[in-house]
């Protein structure tokens, strides 16, 4: 018996409509998806939230597979056995429609392909019959399921020794719900875990590798975390004294903090305005680099010569305080005449 996470558990909308029923005995066909070009990092129960905003948002009555499958080996009810999905045009009524939440290159985990396997060995059950194995570029013109999912459909769907994931049970609505797995956290607004990118994931690399826990990098550590990086910050949480869950190598605020003393947060870097041009600065010229300018000098304490503006003309106050400016960075002569260059203008916008 396969173990199926019902809408409820996860969490869904209430069906925008009512999906038309499908009797079983209409059931003639297996259709596995994926679910898109591109590699997904999402799990858990945000795997379900993600294509049920997707496929609402295509004006469906809400997720158009029958099942979806992640890497976790957990299946959860969309349209589920009876309601007709919205998977494959022409194929909906007779076809079940799976989607492995992988995309592009991914690779599909043993477990994923488990579950999927059980589930069709589900669906045949329940139908009596034995269901032609189908990948959605069978029924339509697409790269859907990818090419290695449609190789393993092709070579008939093998799953090895491997067993779908037990009752994952889980609390309802909760996207990190503690018994489905989870490879993705969010600490204090930066991704960390399988798939995170982003310079905070080359420094908890290099801490791990600097505290001693860098026997699995062979390269790097860059800045995609990667099953490598997971591997070594579970050394490092097991030499907390976490062990479970808790050892998982998925960062949580405690250990991370730990690690790096404190937590890195998100750096918006503000735009920088780029050099105009040394003709828009001198005696008789009018316009809002000016402006920009002058307002910039204020800004760095370099304003005192301003009685009112600054504004877009050109002023000898303007050239006065951009002086200052420059004979503070050291500079003498023609570097400070009070005309912004490229360098002036890097310094006074750094
Ligand atoms: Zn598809």
């Amino acid at each position: 018996m396969t173990t199926i996470i019902s809408r409820a558990t996860w969490d869904a909308k209430p069906w925008n409509g009512t999906p038309a029923s499908v009797a079983l005995s209409k059931r003639t066909e297996f259709f596995v998806h994926y679910d898109g070009g591109s590699p997904i990092t999402r799990t858990g129960y945000a795997v379900m939230r993600a294509i049920e905003a997707e496929h609402l948002g295509n004006g469906w009555s809400g997720v158009g597979y029958n099942f979806v499958v992640d890497q976790a080996g957990n299946i959860y009810e969309g349209r589920g056995w009876n309601l007709q999905g919205a998977h494959c045009p022409n194929h909906n009524v007779t076809g079940i429609g799976v989607q492995i939440a992988i995309g592009g290159d991914q690779e599909p985990s043993a477990k994923a392909l488990a579950a999927c396997r059980a589930l069709y060995e589900e669906a045949c059950k329940k139908t009596g019959r034995t269901l032609a194995k189908k990948g959605h570029r069978d029924g339509l013109a697409t790269a859907c399921p990818g090419t290695k999912l449609y190789a393993w459909v092709k070579a008939g769907m093998p799953a090895g020794d491997y067993e779908a994931a037990p009752n994952p049970g889980g609390s309802t609505g909760a996207g990190s719900g503690s018994s489905v797995a989870r490879y993705q956290v969010t600490i204090n607004g930066l991704p960390y875990g399988y798939g995170a990118k982003g310079d905070h994931i080359t420094k908890v690399g290099k801490a791990l590798v600097k505290n001693g826990f860098g026997k699995h990098f062979t390269s790097g550590p860059g800045p995609t975390w990667t099953d490598v990086d997971t591997e070594s910050y579970a050394d490092f949480q097991w030499s907390l004294g976490y062990t479970g869950d808790a050892a998982d190598g998925v960062p949580g605020e405690a250990s991370l903090k730990k690690l790096l003393g404190t937590l890195p947060s998100k750096v918006t870097a503000k735009p920088k305005p780029p050099f105009p041009g040394k003709d828009k600065f001198g005696p008789g010229k009018s316009n809002s680099s000016i402006t920009l300018l002058g307002k910039q000098l204020v800004k760095k304490g370099y304003g005192k010569h301003y009685t009112s503006g600054p504004g877009p003309k050109w002023t000898e106050v303007d050239r006065m305080n951009l002086e200052a400016f420059q004979r503070a960075q050291g500079w003498v002569g023609s570097e400070a005449d009070g005309i912004p260059g490229p360098e002036t203008w890097k310094r006074l916008f750094a």
